[in-house]
């Protein structure tokens, strides 16, 4: 279990954060967030949308395409594969000293090779750099017949979802926690069975909650209950889902979130001092 405090002192409140970790299944993971707003939910999600960098195939020099596919639609496909992702060794290339002219520190090249017939996959894009590699290797790229050939030269950056989705290193979402109350529930069966996520048991004819942390909202309960059952989204307690593409794993995903976080505000103070 992770837990950890964070405490805001204001004129006649204390404000207190904790974090519960509810489970952990194939890099997606869903924590309990008590004491916040959606609000900060929200930045937290947008920041990790289209502000963490992540790398991806961002041109392609196509030597030879003798495919079915057009060179556009070859490097598109290319673009979307999943490339595990190194944020300490690679620089965005704005920020680079080759000033986005493309160098080792801000560049990999990767190259690809093929002659059909055979199915192409991402698993036989060569990299140079093993920390950066196709997170699924079974990605169909392209399917070639006999005779024809493909014979590349991809370059992958570090860049974010700003610039364009498939720099995004994965989702964040969020629910208010829910509060459910069960009143006096004339067909327990029915409404059991009608959770989509099994979060109520019925012992002895009797509605109660089995696991409360699945609940998502969808009202499927109160609907057929015709409101023996209330479910309310918490507006200070939230279960919040991070859900990695594979570029980063759910905890470079919340470091990362707390540097760019950092350097947001950091930013936002020394645009403030100049305004003295
Ligand atoms: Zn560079």
């Amino acid at each position: 279990m992770i837990s950890a405090e964070r405490k805001v002192e204001s004129e006649d409140e204390e404000f207190k954060m904790e974090i519960k970790l509810l489970s952990k299944d194939k890099g997606k993971v869903r924590i309990h967030v008590k004491g916040s707003t959606a609000a900060e939910m929200n930045a937290y999600r947008r920041t990790i949308l289209d502000t963490l960098p992540a790398m991806a195939i961002d041109t392609v020099e196509l030597l030879e395409n003798s495919s079915a596919l057009y060179d556009e639609m070859l490097a598109h496909r290319l673009g979307l594969v999943v490339l595990k992702t190194d944020t300490e060794s690679y620089f965005i290339r704005e920020n680079c000293k080759c000033k986005g002219v493309g160098c080792a520190r801000c560049t990999l090249n990767l190259t690809l090779e093929a002659e059909g017939p055979c199915i192409v996959y991402a698993e036989q894009i060569k990299s140079k750099d093993p920390a950066v590699v196709p997170v699924h290797g079974k990605t169909i790229i392209v399917k070639l017949l006999a005779n024809q050939k493909i014979k590349l030269i991809a370059h992958a950056i570090l860049s974010s979802g700003k610039e364009h989705i498939k720099f995004s290193p994965g989702l964040m979402y969020y629910q208010g926690y829910p509060n459910i109350k069960i009143g006096d529930v004339k067909n327990p069966d029915a409404i059991a069975e009608i959770c989509p996520t099994k979060v109520f048991t019925t012992d002895h004819k009797k509605l109660s909650i089995k696991n409360k942390d699945m609940c998502n909202l969808c009202m499927a309960c109160v609907d057929a209950s015709k409101g023996e059952v209330e479910v309310k989204g918490s507006e200070t307690d939230f279960i919040v889902t991070i859900e990695p593409w594979g570029q980063l794993s759910p905890i470079e995903m919340v470091n990362g979130l707390v540097d760019a976080l950092h350097e947001q505000i950091d930013a936002l103070s020394e645009e403030i001092k100049k305004l003295k």
